[in-house]
């Protein structure tokens, strides 16, 4: 179905008219680092083989949804990189008629050995995470992570061809907040795409948040000409380049979950590694697909299934810095660690 020509096509709309156009995916819990913000210490309770969302079942739900204007996927984790098989995945999931943009968050530990692969297989926009730019803090931040791995993983897709490389960097009080301008500086010396996300404390440490404009202010006392970039894009991240500089070309965005939420524009679903639906990343309820997936169900009974329960999808989460930790855990209080914390691994950011 071309949904594009068809203005009868079914769509998945939510109660509040918002077309979801969008799926987030997160292909495991498994990492291969263990991020302050992240993960716990002694890491999570895994999921085993069989509760996890076989490679088939994600393709056969990406299936339907493309059927009914998703168009969008990002593959994220736990780190992506370590599921096997991802290439031949991505590949298939290229593969699925309608989906038009495949993007990839990753640690970068592991894309020196899988750029070229993952280009060659369709995947052409990356997302890496990198906290630090200093060895020390950044093996403290990710508990034990090689800092040079990262980089080269940059270096590397680079050069195989991944157009936009967007860098993700969360800045947390007290940890590498003191690094911002040297990430400045890195954006500008390899033209990147760099995003400051802001730390999103659930249930954690509300103290080290840092607004998005708390930062903007600090990088225009050192570059008078840094400015807002006007675009028509409605991405959820607003972009700043310096406009007095006509050969730099780094972009740098600001994501602003908390002080600045993009509810009225939502447009994204999730599922986790185990299968189940997620309508908000600020609310823990979840709705299974493992099962229906593997029922007699046609896709258009799928797709009635995901519409009532898209109805449930909230106008706009609460969460942000006035809140207290108990508002955090009140929206997520399926997801608590043994440690009392509530941690991104097991949602997929
Ligand atoms: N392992 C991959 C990675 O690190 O890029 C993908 C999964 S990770 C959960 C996705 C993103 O969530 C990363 O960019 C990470 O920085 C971000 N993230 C995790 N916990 C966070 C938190 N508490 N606040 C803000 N961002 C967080
Ligand atoms: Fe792993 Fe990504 Fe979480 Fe870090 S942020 S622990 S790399 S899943």
């Amino acid at each position: 179905m071309d949904i594009n020509n068809n203005e009868s096509a079914q769509l998945l709309v939510d109660g509040f008219g918002r077309r979801i156009t969008y799926l987030r995916i997160s292909l495991t819990d498994r990492c291969n680092l263990r991020c302050v913000y992240c993960m716990p210490e002694d890491g999570v309770q895994l999921l085993s083989h069989s509760e996890m969302l076989s490679y088939e079942e994600i393709l056969k739900f990406v299936n339907v949804l493309a059927g009914y204007g998703v168009n969008k996927i990002r593959i994220t984790g736990g780190e992506p990189l370590v599921r096997k098989g991802i290439v031949n995945f991505i590949e298939k999931l290229n593969n699925i008629g309608g989906i038009k943009d495949i993007a990839m968050t990753t640690n970068g530990i592991l894309l020196d050995k899988y750029a070229q692969d993952l280009y060659n297989a369709g995947l052409k926009r990356i997302n890496i995470s990198l906290d630090s730019l200093d060895n020390e803090i950044f093996s403290k931040l990710t508990r034990g992570g090689n800092l040079d791995s990262v980089l080269k993983g940059i270096d590397i897709a680079k050069a195989v061809g991944f157009k936009p490389i967007k860098i993700n960097t969360v800045l947390m009080r007290g940890d590498n907040d003191k690094e911002l301008l040297n990430f400045i500086d890195f954006a500008i010396k390899n033209e990147l795409n760099l995003r400051f996300i802001e730390y999103m404390p659930i249930g954690q440490n509300i103290s080290q948040a840092i607004t998005s404009k708390e930062l903007i202010d600090k990088i225009k006392i050192e570059y008078k000409d840094f400015e807002l970039k006007k675009t028509d894009d409605c991405s959820v991240s607003k972009e700043y380049y310096f406009s007095a500089q006509k050969n730099n070309k780094a972009v740098i965005g600001f994501i602003s979950p908390l002080s600045e939420h993009f509810c009225n524009d939502c447009n994204r679903l999730r599922i986790t590694a185990s299968g189940k639906l997620r309508l908000c990343l600020f609310y823990d309820e979840e709705y299974d697909i493992k099962e229906i997936l593997n029922s007699s169900a046609s896709d258009e009974d799928i797709y009635k299934y995901l519409l009532d329960i898209l109805q449930k999808k909230r106008q706009t989460h609460s969460f942000n810095n006035k809140n207290n930790k108990n508002e955090a855990d009140n929206l997520h209080n399926g997801n608590i660690a043994t440690d009392g914390n509530i941690y991104m691994n097991k949602i997929g950011g």
